[in-house]
């Protein structure tokens, strides 16, 4: 029998993310809604985003009283933005949603961005948890990348962002670059082991069609490492970081003492999200929605007060079950078997029985107590294993 909507999607925490689209250069192999030279609409840009915050809680008067429990700023480059600006987009979400005690406010920074005082300013602001794109600690690699920053300028982020009092600090790293070597991998983790980070995400490069690194792979003027060596980097990276203690608590995410993100698992548990600028995605109450990626399309439809939403969808009890289980099997907790009959009142046996025992006879799922969670070779073939759980 198929749950109510509103049942289904009935929760009372929600998170809120806010994306600023501007970074002072792009990377080559970026493709997110960030953009370089945009300078002189930040002003605009900012303007526009208090303004969707607002409407947002106007037209969804229920969304006003949900406890928000975690804020995060993403990108871009959220620490484009002046302090002031921070402030005043914290105010208004302040003014418009119902922050808990305890929320936690994550932003996402670039090394070379960002002084000691510039960060001790977003402390006081409440900000307790940084993430910072360091990639690697790899000069050449970093230069090729087209970064901003260089090993030095990410090492002294770290530190100062512990000095000035952020409890967690979290780094992304990145394997499978051109000319990159399984020692690079081994000295990234090596610096990582004498700094203050407790959270670490890591991701293969992507070549995506449309980036800089897309048209000079295209052109052969650049070739990526071969699969057993991609393979190897992944194996150095992955059993590296588990090594320095960390906790693979998510595909690609990894943890020490619990310091988990709290916004991401908002999209892991299948939870409620509002995100807010150019290129944003929410889910709010079973209904899925993306805004416009570019920064006037999007600033010019809410100064005439419409949402800048290019993308809608409402989810059926057949998707919510899809997406509930590729995104829970995502985390080490994977699906556990009675929150999900209470959510779906259906149990998971009766869906996917024969998908079940197929991918724990191949390896890559285990039944353990009430959980399916994934096998390490399941983690290393996670698009084969979250195909399986969606309808063809
Ligand atoms: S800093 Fe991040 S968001 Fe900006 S261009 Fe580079 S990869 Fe893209």
């Amino acid at each position: 029998m198929d749950t109510n909507h509103n049942d289904l999607f009935a929760q009372r925490d929600m998170g809120i993310y806010v994306h600023i689209p501007f970074c002072k250069q792009k990377c080559m192999y970026c493709d997110f809604p960030a953009y370089q030279n945009l300078e002189e609409y930040y002003d605009t840009y900012i303007y526009a985003l208090l303004q969707e915050i607002s409407m947002f809680g106007d037209s969804y008067p229920q969304a006003r009283t949900k406890l928000v429990d975690t804020i995060y700023f993403g990108g871009g480059t959220p620490t484009e933005l002046s302090l002031l600006q921070i402030e005043q987009i914290i105010d208004t979400i302040q003014r418009t949603y119902t922050l808990s005690n305890d929320c936690r406010l994550t932003i996402e920074s670039n090394p070379e961005e960002i002084d000691k005082s510039y960060l001790k300013g977003l402390h006081t602001l409440g900000f307790s948890r940084v993430s910072f794109g360091v990639q690697t600690f790899n000069d050449t690699s970093l230069m090729f990348l087209h970064r901003s920053h260089n090993r030095k300028a990410a090492i002294d982020a770290v530190q100062w962002a512990a000095e000035v009092g952020f409890t967690d600090i979290n780094i992304d790293l990145i394997y499978g670059l051109p000319k990159q070597t399984i020692d690079e991998i081994k000295e990234n983790l090596a610096i990582v082991s004498t700094l203050p980070i407790n959270h670490i995400s890591t991701y293969g490069l992507q070549v995506e069609r449309g980036t800089r690194l897309y048209h000079l792979v295209a052109k052969d003027l650049i070739s990526l490492p071969d699969e057993p060596l991609e393979d190897k980097m992944y194996e150095t990276m992955m059993q590296g970081i588990q090594e320095l203690g960390f906790e693979r608590y998510e595909i690609s995410n990894f943890a020490k003492g619990g310091a988990y993100s709290t916004h991401n698992l908002k999209y892991w548990q299948y939870c409620d999200y509002l995100g807010f600028g150019a290129g944003a995605h929410s889910f709010f109450e079973g209904v899925r929605r993306a805004n416009n990626r570019n920064v006037m399309p999007y600033a010019r439809k809410i100064d005439c007060f419409e949402f800048p939403i290019v993308e809608e969808e409402i989810i059926d009890q057949q998707r919510a079950i899809e997406d509930y289980c590729f995104l829970a099997l995502r985390t080490k907790w994977g699906i556990n078997t009675i929150t999900f009959s209470e959510k779906f009142n259906v149990t998971l046996e009766s869906i996917y029985d024969s998908t079940l025992q197929d991918l724990i006879e191949k390896n890559l799922i285990l039944h353990e107590g009430n959980s399916y969670h994934l096998t390490p070779e399941g983690a290393k073939h996670g698009n084969y294993v979250f195909s399986q759980f969606i309808e063809g």
